[in-house]
């Protein structure tokens, strides 16, 4: 059942300047922007503008080839199961970027094609023993330490990521972080180059299940460059494509 997309011009110009962006930075790392995929963080965000978005890069890709389709992340699996019937067939994967609560496996396993906050080992079991095919996971860090954010701390990051990466239904695909919420951008470096160790440690400890692990998803609307430069795999942008969120 197709839905009728309304043409948002904004829309499309904001990501048209992420895209800039994302090539601009990859280019100056020394690496491909091909290597960059961009995740559209929709929280707040009606399905209609979330299809908007998803028209417009459908457009872009169609017109240069060589650019790969963005993913879209959602922090609550409430926005999730509202959102999906209409969002997910348009979409070519759908993340979850917020915490998993243990009631709400079931929903999330309905809709998410990657489940990127796993930072605590039962909830991981819990996915395995219930997913109905093999799920892409991600295992988010702290790395900066603030009592706010969600995340392993990261002395216990390479134990829990072996841990669930030899969990039968799950496929270890890599780490996710939320950067440091700094001015200073060496900090905010330093912390992306910690998941991207932890990454690396990992990917040669040559464990079962950790051959795949290679995803870094770090780096938002106002850091993504930083985050490129120290190896991000997956960016994920709000307010840069979709304009100020009213409320989160
Ligand atoms: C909201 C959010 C983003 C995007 O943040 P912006 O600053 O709007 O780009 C990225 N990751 C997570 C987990 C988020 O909740």
């Amino acid at each position: 059942m197709p839905e009728p997309v309304t043409v948002d011009d904004a829309i499309a110009d904001r990501l048209a300047s992420v895209r800039r962006r994302v090539s601009a930075a990859a280019r100056a790392a020394g690496r491909e922007p091909a290597d960059v995929r961009i995740l559209l963080a929709t929280k707040t965000q009606p399905a209609e503008r979330v299809l908007a978005a998803l028209a417009a890069d459908a457009a872009a890709c169609a017109a240069e080839p060589a650019l790969q389709r963005v993913l879209v992340g959602e922090n609550r699996v409430q926005e999730l199961v509202e959102k999906g019937p209409h969002v997910g067939p348009a979409a070519p994967a759908m993340h979850l970027i917020g915490p998993l609560q243990s009631n709400k496996v079931n929903a999330a396993l309905r809709w998410a094609t990657c489940v990127e906050t796993v930072e605590s080992l039962e909830p991981a079991q819990r996915l395995s023993s219930r997913a109905p095919r093999e799920l892409d996971v991600l295992v988010q860090v702290n790395v900066s330490g603030e009592q706010t954010k969600h995340g392993v701390d990261p002395a216990d990051a390479v134990d829990l990521a072996m841990r669930v990466a030899s969990l039968p239904s799950l496929r270890l695909r890599g780490f996710m972080t939320i950067g440091a919420r700094s001015p200073d951008d060496e900090l905010v470096r330093a912390g992306y180059a910690r998941l991207r160790a932890l990454r690396d440690e990992v990917l040669a400890s040559g464990a079962p299940g950790t051959d795949d692990a290679l995803e870094l998803s770090m780096g938002m609307s106002g850091d993504l460059e930083a985050a490129i430069s120290e190896g991000a795999t997956i960016v994920r942008v709000g307010t840069a494509v979709f304009g100020a969120r009213a409320t989160v």
